[in-house]
């Protein structure tokens, strides 16, 4: 599950064997997820340290913003919850693209994979969706020349496609796996998205050991819910990706359960994968805190910690795959703070089992 090495790997800080990560809580159900980080990670003895930055919508001015970039450049990481975003304010950017765009984060990785145990419809699904994530439709300019007219532009640039295609195919190298499928509309769009397809054919030609094909985003969706197992790397443009991970999050069991991440070539940014904010279920203790957890492990791996992370990973798989440790997305009746100190104390056995050898 998730064990997710990369294709290009910044550096991070490194002080005396220990690792210096920005630790931003979010809003809703963010900074009691992230709690949950903080003690497993401890009970793991992860060598990381937090520097804990209000990633929150209440700090919300430039200055505040800039703060946060400047300790993500610091320390070549971080782990967010999502910040929630007002809708209502025209012109108003989103924190959470302008942190990806401004950090060049141009790949979103989500890996949506069967956990035994968890109860979905399709079972053996094992899924990568490889997003796009600096441009296409969240390069943010909309503009109203006329009452009434909007005109909202998408952007495909063919640098930025062929870029992403060639992460999608060493990620696939990488990990072994057989299939690269670009995902697009380029029936309709024929000169953005028909761009974004020629790139990835072209760069599909440079990877022989891997097959290539690509299917249309309207075909896929139905695909997906129909027969996911067919899948095996996707990649695709920004607006696509997300509303295709939520669907391939939904397959395996819904927005508590995949992590996700965000990388580029200098920074990575780890979070859940489906980038909630679930703020009607905040302060409720039922959030599952198993993506967040999976965006734990993938940052360990990240930063060379494989031991720790298959240590957390085993746990909170194993944890999670018991019904009485599920909570209420999941149809059971856990908290989360049962659900993590199920996992902790899986931990500690795991540990004292090996100091026994
Ligand atoms: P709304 O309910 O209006 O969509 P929200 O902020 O509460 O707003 P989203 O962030 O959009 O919800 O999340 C979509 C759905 O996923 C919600 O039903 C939310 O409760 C659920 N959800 C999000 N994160 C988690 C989680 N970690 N565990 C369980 N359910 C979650």
């Amino acid at each position: 599950q998730n064990n997710q090495l990369h294709t290009s790997q910044p550096l991070a800080s490194l002080y005396g064997g220990r690792h210096t990560v920005t630790f931003m809580p979010g809003d809703g159900v963010g900074p009691e997820l992230m709690g949950h980080i903080k003690e497993v990670f401890r009970f793991a003895g992860a060598p990381v340290d937090f520097e804990e930055i209000d990633f929150s919508s209440n700090n919300s001015t430039d200055a505040d913003m800039d703060n946060a970039m400047l300790a993500i450049k610091r320390n070549g990481i971080a782990i967010k919850g999502n910040r929630e975003t007002n809708f209502d304010t025209p012109g108003f950017k989103s924190r959470n693209v302008q942190l990806r765009t401004e950090l060049d984060l141009f790949a979103n990785v989500l890996w949506c994979k069967s956990i035994d145990g968890v109860k979905t419809r399709h079972d053996n699904i094992d899924i990568i969706i490889i997003r796009e994530n600096t441009e296409g439709e969240y390069k943010n300019l909309e503009h109203e020349n006329v009452s009434g007219v909007v005109e909202s532009l998408k952007i495909i640039t063919a640098d930025a496609s062929r870029r992403i295609a060639k992460y999608a195919f060493d990620f696939a190298t990488k990990h072994g796996r057989k299939k690269v499928t670009a995902i697009h509309k380029a029936n309709i769009m024929k000169l953005g998205d028909g761009l974004f397809l020629k790139c990835c054919k072209e760069v599909s030609e440079l990877y022989p050991d891997i097959q290539y094909d690509s299917m249309i985003v309207d075909n896929c969706s139905m695909q997906l819910v129909s027969k996911p197992q067919q899948f095996d790397v996707m990649v695709m443009p920004n607006l696509y990706g997300n509303i295709i991970s939520n669907i391939g999050a939904g397959l395996v069991g819904g927005p508590g359960v995949v992590p996700g991440m965000n990388v580029g070539t200098d920074y990575a940014v780890f979070e859940s994968g489906c980038r909630n904010t679930g703020k009607h279920i905040a302060g409720k203790n039922i959030a599952n805190p198993t993506g967040m957890l999976l965006a734990g492990v993938d940052l360990l791996v990240y930063l060379g910690l494989e031991q720790h992370a298959g240590l957390i990973q085993d746990s909170v798989i194993n944890t999670i795959s018991q019904k009485e440790y599920q909570t209420p997305d999941l149809g059971g009746q856990a908290t989360s703070t049962e659900v993590v100190q199920a996992i902790i104390d899986d931990i500690k056995f795991k540990t004292q089992e090996r100091y026994k050898k």
